[in-house]
Formats: structure tokens, C-alpha cells, sequence
């Protein structure tokens, strides 16, 4: 009797034991499939939807529009220069502002839609029963005013960081899921190309504008051979004699077509497409033989060439520029190369090492656009180079007593303290140049002085002095 009382005992508490441990293993089990979910679904740093679960809501909203005649939109968001906000602050960096930004995003659009991380820095964002299309401008203004607090990239370090957004509304500008994301991947590109921190609605001009893109790059592949490219020469002044000290090569292309082609319109299609290196090569080639020639008639006038950031990453630049010079047998010393502060901000190493390599030759270096980049000061005391220029959007206002004279004045007092030169460019008046004369720059340039001119004008301009 005791034996049999004990085994049921036994019994009933292994049966506990055992039901326990299902119910710990079931509720393992439970989480982990959980978790699976969570990774196949939804982006891990963020939490928001990814990619794959955007694009089958899409399919089911786009369904559900087309049976009821809704209009809906797709919003593609980029962060503007993300690249080089994660190479300046690193991956932690990155990380923490893409987490911020996204949780602003969750609280701004809580009552206006869907939101997905699709890719390192571009979010998707699906507003369902759209009544009125300025709807969307309203969600993408809601967006853009998340940004104007800072992000703290690290303890102590607050940077701006600005927005691009794209939309494309059903069913206008897209029939099918893909279609509306491409468009509206084309729209936030017109948005960035337009300036950063803006939005844009996707048109079928950007169709035309692809078209016309595609059509150019065909003849800028001929128009080298065809000699549709030259070069005019912009001066430089010194700030005090106001003569010219040096001058800066624009290139033109005189299209069989259309006519002159400004370099804005066609330089960003030569970097696409790889294309400006070698027509950056005839640039620098042809820049150098007018040197000489201006040399035989016995100015010395430096002359400065522009570099793309594609072209300054080019391996074989150092020996590119050295053959140059040779060949025209002109002194390095009378080659400047302008790079914008962009190009110089990405693998600050990287740069330095070429810098050094290009210095070594005894070209000088420009800094070009100076002030509109993401530039830490640091780099500059690293890197060899020479001078500054201050972009012509901080010389336009100049005159007003703002925050733009305070920066013009300390960018002459950092170049100055760090031996390097200062232009200020886009100069358009003489109350303008009188300013930054008086700040202390060293060179002017601009129409107040000069428009870029051809060869012979330049000529007469420097006989004329
Ligand atoms: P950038 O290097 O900043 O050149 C200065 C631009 O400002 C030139 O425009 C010049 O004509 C214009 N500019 C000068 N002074 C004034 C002024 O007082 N007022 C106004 N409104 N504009 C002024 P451009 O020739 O149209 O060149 C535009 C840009 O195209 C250049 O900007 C440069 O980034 C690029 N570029 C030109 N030539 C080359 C080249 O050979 N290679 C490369 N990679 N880029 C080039
Ligand atoms: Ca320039
Ligand atoms: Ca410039």
C-alpha cells in the first residue's frame, strides 16, 4: 500500500516535471519563432517594416485601390549625404542617427501610413486614401521638419542633417508597385539634384529629361574626337593691384545641335558615365599649352583646372598630371588643381596620400567651393594645400551683416592662420569686392571683374594692364 501510494506520488510529480519542461520548451519555442519573424520581416536597427514586407503592402493596398478607386502614394526618403556623415562619425555614428530618424519618422507619420527601411539610408513611406494629392506635400513637409533638430551622432556631437523626398502617387505616375517605386526613386533624385532638403513630385518630364540624358551621353562619347570642346579663361585679380594674377579653365562644349552647352548641364553626365576623365585629361592638356603660349608672350599667369572627385580617385592621376607637364615642359608651379571640398571628405587617409603625391610633383591645390561641404577642420591643417576659395553663395550676401559675413571672416582668418591663400569667387559688384578686399582676401574673381573669356580676349585683357 505505501509502495503503491508512493509510485502514483512519483508518478504525478514526474508528470508535473514533465509538463513543466513542455511548457518551457513551448514557450521557447514560441519566442524563437518570434524572432525569426522579426528578422525576415522587419529591419533589426530600426524596427520599421523591410524592403519585401513594403512591397506586398503595396500589392494589397494597390489591389484594394484599383477595386475602389482610391489614389494612394508611395514616398521614397532619402537622407541627404548619409555616405559621409558614416564615414565621418563611423558605423556607431550612422547607426545611432538612422535609429533616431527613423523613430521621429514612426512619431510624425503615426496617423499617415506605412513606413519601410529599403535600403542603407532610403526609407519608403505608403499614405493609403489619399483625397487630395497636396496631401503628400503635406506628409513630406512633416518629414522635413523631423530634421531640424539635430542628431547626436556621438556623446556631445550634434550635426543638421537634411532630407530628400520623392513622391509618386497612384495612379498618375505609376500602375504597378514597381513602377510607382522607380518613379518615385526618380523623383527624389530630382529632389536632391534640386537642392537637398526638399521634395518633388514625380513628372513624366523626367522620362523626357532621361531620354535627353541618354541622348547626350551618346554624343559626349563623340565629342572629344569631333573637337566640340574648348576652354575658356576666367581671371583672377589680386584683391590690391586688381590685376590678374592667375586664371581659371572652363570648359565649354559647342554642341552640332543645340549649341553651347554650359559645363552644369553636361559635366555631371561626363562623371556618370566615366567620361570625365578622359575629357578632364584634354582639359588639363589644353589648359597647360595655353600657359606656354601666354609664357612666349611673356605673361606669367598660373592656370587653374577643375578635378571631378572621380577624376581625383583615378589611379593613374599623379603620372596622368606628370606626363602633362612634361610634355608642354611647363613648370609645375603655374598648374593649380581645384577640388571641391566634396571630393575631399571621403577616406580623409586616402586623400591626404594623393594630395601629398600631387604636392610632391609641385602643382598647387585649390580648395574649391569652400564652406558648402561637410568638412571637418581637422583635415585641413592634414592636407598640403594652398588656397581657399569661398563660394560665391556666402559672397552674394556679403553685404547684409549676417551670418554669412561672419563666415566669410572666418574662413580668411583659418587660411590665413594656416598659410593658405583665400579667392573669393562669383564676385558680382565693386561694393562686393570692396567688402571682401577690406575682410582681407587675397584674389578676386568674377563678373564684376571678368566673365570667363576665350583665349584671344584674354590676351588683349592682359596687354591691355
Ligand atoms: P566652378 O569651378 O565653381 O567655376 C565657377 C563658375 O562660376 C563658372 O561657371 C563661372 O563662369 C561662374 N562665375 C564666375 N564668376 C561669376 C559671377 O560673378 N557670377 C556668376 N553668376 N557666376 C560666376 P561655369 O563656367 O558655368 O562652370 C560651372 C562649373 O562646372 C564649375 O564651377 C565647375 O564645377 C564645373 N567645370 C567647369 N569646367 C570644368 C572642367 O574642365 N572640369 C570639371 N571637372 N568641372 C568643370
Ligand atoms: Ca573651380
Ligand atoms: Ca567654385
Amino acid at each position: 500500500m505505501v509502495e503503491k501510494d508512493t509510485t502514483i506520488k512519483e508518478l504525478l510529480a514526474r508528470n508535473r516535471e514533465l509538463q513543466e519542461q513542455l511548457s518551457f520548451y513551448a514557450h521557447e519555442l514560441e519566442s524563437s519563432d518570434k524572432s525569426l519573424t522579426q528578422l525576415a520581416y522587419y529591419d533589426t536597427l530600426t524596427g520599421l517594416m523591410n524592403r519585401q514586407v513594403f512591397y506586398r503592402t503595396l500589392e494589397h493596398t494597390l489591389t484594394r485601390s484599383r477595386r475602389y478607386g482610391e489614389l494612394f502614394a508611395v514616398l521614397a526618403v532619402n537622407l541627404d549625404k548619409f555616405k559621409t556623415i558614416n564615414e565621418t562619425y563611423g558605423v556607431e555614428g550612422g547607426d545611432s542617427l538612422l535609429k533616431e530618424f527613423s523613430r521621429r519618422l514612426t512619431g510624425a507619420l503615426v496617423n499617415n501610413g506605412y513606413i519601410a527601411r529599403m535600403g542603407a539610408d532610403e526609407f519608403g513611406v505608403l499614405v493609403e486614401r489619399v483625397e487630395d494629392i497636396d496631401e503628400c506635400a503635406v506628409v513630406a513637409q512633416k518629414i522635413n521638419d523631423i530634421m531640424k533638430q539635430p542628431f547626436e551622432v556621438r556623446p556631445g556631437v550634434d550635426i543638421h542633417v537634411t532630407t530628400s523626398v520623392g513622391i509618386a502617387t497612384y495612379p498618375t505616375a505609376g500602375q504597378s508597385v514597381e513602377e510607382l517605386m522607380k518613379n518615385a526613386d526618380a523623383a527624389v533624385a530630382k529632389a536632391k539634384e534640386m537642392g537637398h532638403n526638399g521634395f518633388q513630385y514625380y513628372s513624366e518630364q523626367y522620362d523626357v529629361d532621361a531620354r535627353m540624358r541618354l541622348s547626350l551621353e551618346k554624343d559626349l562619347r563623340e565629342a572629344l574626337e569631333k573637337h566640340e570642346f574648348e576652354l575658356h579663361y576666367q581671371p583672377i585679380f589680386d584683391a590690391r593691384s586688381r590685376k590678374v594674377v592667375a586664371a581659371e579653365a572652363l570648359i565649354r562644349w559647342r554642341h552640332p545641335s543645340q549649341g553651347m552647352i554650359p559645363p552644369f548641364d553636361f559635366i555631371p553626365i561626363a562623371e556618370k558615365s566615366g567620361l570625365i576623365v578622359p575629357i578632364g585629361k584634354w582639359v588639363m592638356s589644353e589648359a597647360c599649352a595655353q600657359c606656354v603660349r601666354l609664357r612666349r608672350e611673356g605673361f606669367s599667369v598660373p592656370i587653374a583646372v577643375n578635378l571631378s572627385a572621380k577624376q581625383f580617385r583615378e589611379k593613374g592621376l599623379r603620372d596622368t598630371v606628370k606626363d602633362i607637364l612634361y610634355e608642354n615642359n611647363l613648370d609645375p608651379r603655374f598648374l593649380t588643381l581645384e577640388l571641391t571640398e566634396g571630393a575631399l571628405v571621403h577616406d580623409v587617409e586616402r586623400c591626404r596620400e594623393i594630395l601629398v603625391s600631387l604636392t610632391n610633383i609641385g602643382v598647387q591645390i585649390s580648395v574649391d567651393d569652400f564652406g558648402t561641404g561637410y568638412s571637418s577642420l581637422t583635415y585641413l591643417k592634414k592636407f598640403p594645400l594652398h588656397t581657399l576659395k569661398i563660394d560665391k553663395s556666402f559672397v552674394d550676401d556679403v553685404l547684409q551683416e549676417n551670418q554669412n559675413q561672419n563666415i566669410v571672416r572666418f574662413i580668411v582668418d583659418l587660411a590665413h592662420n594656416l598659410k593658405l591663400g583665400v579667392v573669393a569667387e562669383g564676385v558680382e559688384t565693386e561694393a562686393q569686392y570692396e567688402c571682401l578686399r577690406d575682410m582681407g582676401c587675397d584674389k578676386i574673381q568674377g563678373y564684376f571683374f571678368s566673365k570667363p573669356l576665350p583665349e584671344k580676349l584674354l590676351i588683349a585683357l592682359l596687354k591691355g594692364q
